[in-house]
């Protein structure tokens, strides 16, 4: 008897679990049978083990309308970004991507030249990571369009990078600058609805080519990890930085089983971004905190390695691990403490 059958049968919506919780519950009573299923569920990408290497995995579904929305996003661009935020899962644990498959599901309103656009986007992004496109699945769905894609990757065992791995003391960096992407999301969104309320309008987008850049055509750090190799150092933890640098601190915080404290004044945003934010009365720190979509890599090395990173124009230093009992905050521009939250930093003060 199917569940929705039994009338007795009381239901839990989904929303009351919420991402993690949903994940929780699916995968806690999973059993590992394999002695080569070196880390399953909870990382950025699974580690098997298959002679001298390792084999790394990692898979992201992407719906219409969900995580994308074909009004604003070319679907050239949407099949290289659907490679590129799994590309970024393989970085993270310090690994370099190697294949990928691709597996569509489309409904008839998309004809042949909408997958020729969707796969050119998915064979650039092949192209310039040196990645192979080596199988996938296709299907026709009853609404709209969703792309899953599965990416692999190898690494010597001793190289990969957990996001568990963190230690007292150990300074707390990031790649790039962060806030970006969720500003061009904002832009698009609001140049949508202007459209939508007049037809004849053309979009304004001047000065916003570098966030809308970054929310349409993103990259994964696969260039850091090769810089991690030159200059022979190895982050003691990882994780991208997809959900906002706020979730992915408690992240990394929560498996390296410790608290941390980062400085606002210390978070790398473009000048553009600081603007942009304004225009939309939003801060930049806010955005780099709470937005998302910057694939990034948030990472942490040991204090002895800081002469390695330091004049490094791609690496900012933002904070460092403290014990637990410490917890997770931001230190603001004038010294105050605010407890960071997936969410974002709720604003009460604590005492310093
Ligand atoms: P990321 O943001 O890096 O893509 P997620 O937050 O999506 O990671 O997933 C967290 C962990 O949970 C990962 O190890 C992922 O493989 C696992 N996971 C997510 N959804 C499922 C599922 N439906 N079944 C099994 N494992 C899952
Ligand atoms: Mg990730």
């Amino acid at each position: 008897m199917s569940i929705f059958e039994n009338k007795e049968q009381e239901f839990t919506p989904i929303s009351k679990l919420g991402e993690f919780g949903l994940i929780d519950l699916i995968t806690k009573e999973v059993k590992r049978y394999n002695h080569t299923t070196l880390k399953g569920i909870g990382d950025d990408a699974a580690v098997i083990k298959i002679g001298d290497l390792c084999q790394l995995v990692s898979t992201d579904l992407l719906v219409e309308g969900v995580h994308f929305d074909l009004a604003y996003a070319p679907l050239k661009h949407l099949g290289y970004k659907a490679v590129i935020v799994n590309l970024s899962d393989i970085c993270a644990m310090n690994a370099i991507p190697t294949q990928i498959t691709v597996s569509l599901a489309m409904s008839n309103r998309f004809p042949v030249e909408a997958v020729e656009e969707l796969y050119a986007g998915v064979r650039l992004a092949c192209e310039q990571y040196k990645v192979d496109l080596i199988g996938g699945d296709t299907t026709s769905s009853t609404s709209g369009l969703m792309i899953s894609v599965t990416a692999m990757g190898t690494a010597k065992e001793e190289d990969i990078v957990y996001r568990s791995g963190a230690s007292e003391k150990d300074l707390i960096v990031v790649s790039g600058d962060l806030g970006a992407a969720y500003l061009g999301l904002q832009i698009l969104e609001r140049e949508k609805a202007v459209f939508m309320e007049d037809k004849n309008m053309q979009p304004d987008l001047h000065g916003s080519e570098y966030v809308l850049e970054r929310q349409l055509k993103p990259e994964a750090r696969k260039d850091i990890v090769e810089m991690f190799m030159e200059m022979d150092l190895k982050p003691t933890s990882m994780i991208d930085i997809s959900d906002g640098l706020s979730s992915e601190l408690l992240h990394l915080a929560k498996a390296s089983g410790l608290g941390l404290q980062i400085y606002e004044e210390k978070i790398p945003c473009d000048p553009t971004v600081m603007s942009i934010a304004e225009e939309f009365k939003l801060n930049g720190v806010t955005c780099a905190l709470n937005g998302g979509e910057d694939y990034e890599l948030l990472f942490t090395v040991a204090q002895k390695d800081y002469d390695k990173i330091k004049a490094n124009p791609n690496m900012t230093v933002i904070g460092y691990m403290l014990d637990k009992n410490s917890g997770t905050n931001l230190v603001s521009h004038d010294s105050k403490i605010f407890p960071l939250s997936a969410q974002g930093w709720t604003a009460h003060e604590n005492k310093k």
